[in-house]
């Protein structure tokens, strides 16, 4: 047994449909652009035949379960909801080809990946890191995973009703590049692990939520998240 100077976390973790058992959770990557509306919205546009999927990544102690109160986060005047369909590894691969990634999968989930917008986008106009953007503490919000072993996502509505009003609305299928794709592209540059998240982008009507504000997602077929926004402390 390994001997600590003081007590570790305990690894970061996600609920399972059909199970008391818990995920443990790995990295979390998220995608940055994936929905051509929402890179629209971003002042970009993407062409699949000459672009490459990019990628930041958040500490996996920013994970937040679904039903969770969370605190407006400092040093923002811009806290964005971003709903996202999430995916989870239940094996790992390496430089694996597009044909054998969907042997990776676990399962899916509902997540929101909440981001200081205004800071973000101040750090990418000077060419900086995005982290003080997006690597926020609660950030990263995930419902129960749906085990579904080797399964492929096609289509499917992806909601998120803050307040109970739609902000967000679009398909799986608007997807720029698929799970399958995203699994074997970043199997190039790692290690891919069980436990290994990925936040699949977020689709168009991104904007600012307010303490106080529910926020309820769902991706079609695989479940719910939910958040609540406290004032801030
Ligand atoms: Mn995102």
């Amino acid at each position: 047994m390994t001997r600590y100077l003081w007590t570790p976390t305990e690894p970061a973790s996600l609920a399972v449909h059909g199970t008391a058992e818990r995920l443990p959770v790995h990295r979390l990557f998220f995608v940055g652009r994936n929905y051509h509306a929402h890179a629209q919205e971003m002042g970009v546009t993407i062409d699949k035949a000459t672009a490459q999927p990019f990628y930041f990544t958040k500490s996996p102690v920013h994970l937040l379960d679904s039903g969770a109160t969370q605190p407006y986060p400092p040093e923002t005047q811009n806290y964005h909801h971003e709903m996202e369909l999430v995916v989870v590894l239940g094996r790992g691969g390496f430089q694996v080809p597009l044909q054998r990634a969907p042997e990776l999968i676990y399962g899916y989930a509902a997540g929101l990946d909440m981001t200081r917008r205004d800071v973000q986008l101040r750090l990418r106009d000077k060419g900086h890191p995005w982290c003080l953007g997006k690597d926020v503490e609660g950030s990263a919000v995930c419902g129960a995973v749906r085990p579904m072993p080797g399964q492929v996502l096609q289509q499917g509505e992806i909601v998120l009703e803050v307040n109970g009003a739609v902000r967000q609305r679009a398909d799986l299928s608007q997807l720029i590049w698929s799970v399958p794709e995203l699994i074997a592209d970043l199997s190039r540059y790692y290690h891919l692990q069980p436990g290994d998240v990925i936040y699949t982008g977020t689709p168009e009507g991104v904007g600012p939520v307010q303490p106080g504000d529910r926020l309820q997602g769902r991706v079609a077929g695989i479940g719910e998240v939910d958040l609540t926004i406290a004032a801030p402390a």
